[in-house]
């Protein structure tokens, strides 16, 4: 089980994220906005942060930037959710400091395997442990 942050602004995109992630296992705090959600980043230090891009405060580079900077945070993954049209600005986000990106909409099985290659072994072992 890892604990993940999702930053999403969309009630609907949210209950998603949430409930795929749950069903898997996976703890997840969420945030309606950038601010709450480098907040939340700060004081739960999730495994992975899934950041939305559009937000009605910072938007999810601006917020991706802090986040790096920041020392609390640094080390915490982030991909970035897209909407279909930035597909292809891999760049941009790279250079936010975004360790992945996924498009949305996302299936289950894509937005496991988006988050299941940055998890770091703690969680890893923390998911193999639960299983025996
Ligand atoms: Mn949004």
């Amino acid at each position: 089980m890892a604990r993940i942050l999702v930053v999403e602004d969309n009630a609907v995109n949210m209950r998603l994220a949430s409930i795929m992630l749950t069903r898997s296992g996976h703890e997840v705090l969420g945030a309606e906005n950038a601010m709450d959600g480098i907040r939340l980043a700060q004081a739960h230090r999730p495994d992975v942060i899934l950041m939305d891009i559009q937000l009605p405060d910072l938007d999810g580079f601006e917020a991706t930037r802090r986040l790096k900077q920041d020392a609390a945070t640094m080390s915490i993954p982030i991909i970035a959710v897209t909407a279909h049209a930035m597909r292809g600005d891999e760049s941009r986000l790279k250079a936010a400091g975004c360790d992945g990106y996924l498009a949305k909409p996302y299936r289950r099985a894509e937005l496991l395997e988006a988050i299941g290659a940055w998890l770091q072994p703690a969680a890893q072992s923390r998911a193999g442990a639960a299983i025996t």
